[in-house]
């Protein structure tokens, strides 16, 4: 199992994908998302780590041993996270004196970009009332990009539609 990860790995598939990352103390810390509907997750038991393990590995049948064995090797217990994601061309009209930073304002994948950007939104948040100290509403304009508001670009959108409706991620350890 760790040879498969030497700092980090992404097995993106359809549905579908196996991402592990290093961590200090000698960790390796598993994500397995899913694309399955809300009542698919229900039915499994989560408070039998084994068994659930085994049941969300079956989902990977035929990838390697390597990284099934992340799913059902762990230490710890699965944790289920159910995600949801807006659609990728949702936009909404601005109230005026209120911004949305981070997660709140960008189509949520779980890629790793997620507190890169919302910490960026507050820097260019920061940077712009700084510039513009007497124009609130400026700043946050210029933050916003305009009246309507819409997901960053860089926020993967292609990423989100790839893992549409209910997803959960079951993490080991
Ligand atoms: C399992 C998982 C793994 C992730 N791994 C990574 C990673 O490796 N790298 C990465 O860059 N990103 C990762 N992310 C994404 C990252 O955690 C988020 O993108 C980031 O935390 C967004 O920051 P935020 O401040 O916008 O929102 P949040 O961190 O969600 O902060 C919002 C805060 O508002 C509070 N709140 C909500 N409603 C109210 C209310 N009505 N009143 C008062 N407070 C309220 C919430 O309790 C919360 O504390 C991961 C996310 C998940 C779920």
């Amino acid at each position: 199992m760790a040879r498969a990860v030497a700092v980090a790995v992404i097995a993106p598939s359809p549905g579908k994908e196996i991402f592990a990352h290093r961590e200090s103390g000698d960790t390796l810390h598993a994500y397995v998302a899913l694309s399955r509907p809300q009542d698919w997750f229900a039915a499994i038991d989560f408070t039998g780590a084994a068994a659930a393990a085994a049941r969300i590995a079956q989902e990977f049948d035929g990838w390697a041993p390597e990284l099934t064995a992340l799913i059902t090797d762990a230490d710890i217990e699965p944790v289920l996270r159910p995600h949801y994601a807006l659609p990728a061309a949702h936009r909404w009209d601005r109230v005026a004196g209120v911004t949305l930073l981070g997660d709140a304002a960008h189509l949520a994948a779980p890629n790793g970009e997620g507190a890169n950007l919302a910490m960026l939104d507050g820097a260019e948040l920061g940077k712009a009332l700084a510039a513009n100290p007497d124009a609130i509403e400026a700043a946050l304009t210029v933050v916003c990009g305009g009246p309507v508001s819409f997901a960053s670009p860089s926020s993967s959108p292609e990423l989100a539609e790839a893992l549409p409706e209910a997803q959960s991620v079951p993490s080991t350890g």
